[in-house]
């Protein structure tokens, strides 16, 4: 229920509005709820897309370089097709791409443990060393609203986190550039810039340019760029993303830049294929450690995905059928936020009390409720039943400093459980907020 001129309501009008909401939120407390709006997940039919892989065969078993996929052998970078797949949808040389694994997230945090113990390529002074050196703590600057784990990685590593704001089109720049500059125990910065999670926006030219031409005080410093979104567009008309990789070498910057990439939202989550795209520099110092640890990557699983996507047009082909499946479900909640809130727009003017992202991709629609609401708010929606991710996830340590921001995971639930789970949350949004205001006033 839209309730006009919500944010002025005072004294017994408010009063008497909290105990109407109040009791509406009793009906769906006693109905015993059992909704989940938590993970970025792909739904059954999602899965489905590519349940055809299953029943692959294999033959003809062997690679593009002669090598049996279900032997060892083969170069640790992966096999040629599955580099040359991701090679193309990333926009990079093959050379460019190791695949590896079926976690983007294990990477990530395997090359972050590795720079520790053994420096980057161009300086291979371990950072562990650095800040026994220095006395210093190792830091990270964490966009936020971003993704809880990426913080988790860099949290349990022991780095201390820096916040920088999520603007429309990215982060805020000249902070980045101004810390970077400053202090050369910053390492590294997460980015997720196409469709990011939480708030679903893309990363402008300008923003993609900047970061590209950072001058870093610390020589090892290094951009994360998690492309975990890269080709999940609801629309045909898809956002576009500057290649960082290429803009970065136009500042001799190339070694900067780790570009990760997963289809754990394309074929089977947890079961895909994930890679890194970085400068060939990068690429043979990381694969010379690689060679340690394994004997050679997964070419069953690599094959199998490169036989299966195939090319750019195969994948997109995929996601086509991903989005007709999905951008219902995201429509939905924009359209009972807009029904509940009347406002629209990302931070802009609030005529209501919340302002949330219309993403034309992802995973994610991100809401922004009432300073100080989203904990009580969040609470309130799990007494009923209805889990979201917890209040505070999108913020380095779990700590929102606003207690604002929540993040919605459409894409597992049902229209129907979406219909429910979106208007519970409305109803808990406007309870915490009259509630406080109440208090406020006594
Ligand atoms: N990066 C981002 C930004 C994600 O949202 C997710 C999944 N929620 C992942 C990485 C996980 O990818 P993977 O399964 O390849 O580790």
């Amino acid at each position: 229920m839209y309730i006009p001129g919500i944010a002025n309501l005072s004294g017994e009008a408010a009063d008497n509005m909290l105990a109407t909401l109040k009791s509406e939120y009793e009906q769906f407390r006693s109905q015993g709820l059992k909704l989940d709006m938590q993970r970025g997940r792909p739904c059954v039919e999602q899965l489905d897309i590519s349940s055809e892989m299953l029943d692959w065969g294999g033959a003809p078993y062997l690679c593009e370089d002669g090598n049996d996929m279900r032997n060892y052998g083969g170069g640790i970078e992966g096999t040629p097709e599955a580099r040359g797949l991701v090679a193309d949808i990333l926009g990079v040389k093959r050379e460019n791409v190791i695949v590896w694994g079926n976690s983007s997230l294990n990477i990530m945090y395997d090359l972050i443990t590795k720079a520790m113990l053994f420096g980057v390529y161009g300086s291979e002074t371990s950072w562990l060393e650095q800040a026994r050196e220095s006395g210093e703590k190792l830091k990270f600057i964490c966009p936020c609203p971003g993704y809880d784990r990426h913080f988790f990685i860099t949290e349990t590593l022991g780095f201390e986190m820096i916040n920088v704001p999520m603007l429309a089109d990215g982060p805020d720049v000249g902070a980045i550039e101004r810390l970077v500059a400053s202090d050369a125990m910053i390492k590294g910065i997460w980015n997720t810039p196409k469709y990011q999670n939480p708030t679903g926006i893309t990363y402008s030219d300008s923003v993609v340019r900047a970061l590209a031409a950072l001058k870093p005080k610390a020589p090892d410093f290094r951009i994360f760029w998690d492309d975990a979104y890269i080709a999940h567009d609801l629309y045909d008309d898809t956002d576009a993303l500057l290649n960082l990789l290429t803009e970065a070498a136009k500042y001799g910057n190339e070694d900067m830049v780790y570009i990760f990439a997963s289809t754990s939202k394309i074929t089977f989550a947890g079961a895909g294929i994930t890679a890194l795209a970085a400068s060939v520099n990068n690429v043979k110092f990381i694969a010379k450690q690689l060679s340690v640890q394994a004997i050679c990557p997964d070419k069953i699983n690599q094959l199998r995905h490169a036989r299966f996507i195939k090319d750019t047009a195969g994948l997109k082909s995929i996601m086509k059928k991903h989005a007709a499946i999905i951008r219902p479900k995201f429509e939905l909640v924009l359209k009972i936020l807009q029904d509940e809130f009347r406002d629209n727009g990302y931070c802009g003017d609030t005529a209501d009390i919340c302002a949330w992202t219309n993403p034309r991709g992802g995973y994610f629609i991100s809401l922004d409720a009432p300073d100080n609401c989203a904990r009580e708010a969040l609470r309130l929606a799990a007494e009923a039943g209805v889990r979201f991710t917890p209040a505070g996830a999108t913020y380095p340590y779990g700590v929102d400093p606003q207690d604002r921001n929540i993040r919605i995971a459409p894409t597992v639930p049902a229209l129907g459980e979406i219909d429910t789970a979106i208007r519970v949350l409305a109803l808990c949004i406007k309870i915490a907020y009259l509630s406080k205001f109440a208090s406020r006033r006594v």
